[in-house]
């Protein structure tokens, strides 16, 4: 059963998906990342992620325990491989939500793995999540939107989309294609 990846643009609404995949589909083995982020106030953890601290997370990349790791918003976040290993070699359809520089590192290991690009239905909608209530100085929105632009031109990169105009609705479309992989042509 080969690995699949949930990735795209930051703001797209990837966490909330996977979320529904949690909620709804309890076969479908979901990773558990690490992360050097602070847990946010519900969060539990070992839930979404495990929460490290740098030392932690560094001794973890130099005994090569992580099938990728990238750095976002001034954290690490990472994929351990062990588990992912062991839930392929026994057969379980898997999914990874990961950023776009960690979907590039899966892609170059293991290049049988199918890629999901989530997107939003519309540049508005999009613009809209990622300005939220406004309430943030001009600079860091402005920032925000110009990564987005950047974010969307890595679409052609991936097997298939999947529009997030609803998030259990694009939670049910994406088990579906964890279940029955695009064939990659190659
Ligand atoms: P958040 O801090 O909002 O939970 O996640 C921030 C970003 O990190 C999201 O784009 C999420 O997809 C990404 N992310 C979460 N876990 C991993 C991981 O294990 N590896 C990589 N490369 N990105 C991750």
């Amino acid at each position: 059963m080969p690995l699949t990846v949930l990735s795209g643009p930051s703001g797209v609404g990837k966490g909330t998906v996977v979320e529904a995949v949690r909620r709804r589909h309890p076969d479908v083995w979901v990773s558990v990342s690490v992360t050097t982020r602070p847990a946010r106030p519900r969060e539990v953890p070992g839930a979404a992620y495990h929460f490290l601290d740098d030392a932690q997370f560094s001794a973890m990349i130099e005994r090569r325990e992580l099938l990728e790791w990238a750095e976002f918003a001034g954290y690490r976040y990472g994929t351990p491989y062990d588990p992912v290993r062991e839930v392929l070699a026994a057969g379980r359809p898997a999914l990874l939500e990961i950023d776009l520089q960690g979907a590039r590192q899966v892609r170059a290991a293991l290049p049988q793995a199918q890629l999901v690009f989530l997107t939003s239905p519309s540049w508005a909608e999009l613009r809209r999540r990622l300005t939220g209530r406004g309430t943030e100085p001009a600079a860091v929105i402005a920032a925000r939107l110009d990564r987005a632009r950047v974010e969307l031109a890595a679409r052609s990169e991936f097997d298939v989309e999947v529009c997030n105009d609803d998030a259990g609705r694009a939670a049910e479309e994406l088990v579906e294609l964890v279940r029955n992989p695009r064939q990659r042509l190659g």
